[in-house]
């Protein structure tokens, strides 16, 4: 049993749907305070709102992860709403798919400067209340896409998610003496309201590759963040976790049972 999260206050990055708002849902669930972070205010409202009803403690803050002036705009308006931040869950990204072949520098930019840098700068914003927290906690949304696997027009996803691992080894060396951790979170194929879209058919060919015959849900990811957020996990840092439904294991369609 992990010691609860009374108290403490966690900034979901993209928490106004998918992954991030099952951060958020389920880190709120657990008693945290939460900021649920998007660009777009009114959609975060809504969900700040349905994490109230089911009584947990959450507000909305508009930040967009590629401006580092807006991070610390909501790094400060967080701190000052609940007096604090002890955990950055930094999950806000996008994923736009684009051959190499017509790739322009425009995608190749809104991709990294989303994914890789924006991550740089919801910490750099986030750090000096880090540095004053019992612990801090950094949890990074990765992909098995990228550090692990490929996926045809996805080549700048793909640098920008293994970006995120190769930048966190470097920065829990600096973050460890302020007892600040850094890990990360693989997730595969994750039902978000953007997948469900795709329809039925298309979620059970992905469903059909993985293992455990199913996408994986939003919560998946957010048990695995919540076990590197909690006290717990003091010693765990640079690490990374892989929640796939062993997606990645299988040497070939052969391999599937
Ligand atoms: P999603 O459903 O499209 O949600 C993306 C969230 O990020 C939204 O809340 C969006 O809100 C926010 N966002 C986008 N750009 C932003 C910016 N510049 N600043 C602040 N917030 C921004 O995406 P998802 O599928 O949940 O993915 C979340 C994370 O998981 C991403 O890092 C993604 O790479 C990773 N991931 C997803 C999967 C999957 O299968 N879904 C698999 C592996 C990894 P606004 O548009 O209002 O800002």
């Amino acid at each position: 049993m992990l010691t609860p999260l009374k108290g403490k206050t966690v900034i979901v990055t993209g928490a106004s749907k998918g992954i991030g708002k099952g951060i958020a849902d389920v880190f709120a669930g657990k008693g945290a305070n939460v900021a649920v972070v998007s660009r777009n205010i009114e959609i975060a409202e809504s969900s700040a709102e349905e994490i109230r009803k089911n009584g947990g403690i959450a507000k909305a803050f508009a930040g967009d992860v590629s401006s580092l002036d807006s991070m610390k705009k909501m790094a400060n308006d967080v701190a000052s709403s609940f007096g604090g931040v002890d955990i950055l869950c930094s999950n806000a990204g996008v994923f736009p798919n684009s051959s190499i072949e017509d790739m322009s520098i425009n995608e190749w930019d809104l991709v990294m400067n989303t994914n890789a840098r924006g991550a740089l700068f919801a910490i750099q914003a986030c750090l000096p209340f880090l540095k004053e927290a019992e612990f801090g906690r950094i949890i990074l949304t990765s992909s098995i896409t990228g550090p692990v696997t490929g996926y045809a027009g996805w080549s700048h996803y793909g640098a920008s998610k293994a970006a995120q691992l190769g930048f966190m080894r470097s920065a829990a060396l600096e973050l460890a003496p302020y007892n600040i951790t850094i890990n990360a979170v693989m997730p595969g194929n994750i039902l978000t309201e953007g997948l469900v879209e795709l329809g039925d058919d298309y979620i059970n060919s992905m469903a059909a590759t993985v293992p455990m015959k199913r996408i994986g849900k939003v919560e998946d990811i957010a048990y695995a963040a919540l076990f590197l957020a909690s006290k717990e996990a003091n010693y765990i840092t640079a690490q990374t976790i892989v929640v796939d439904g062993g997606q990645i294991i299988p040497e070939s369609l052969d391999a599937l049972a």
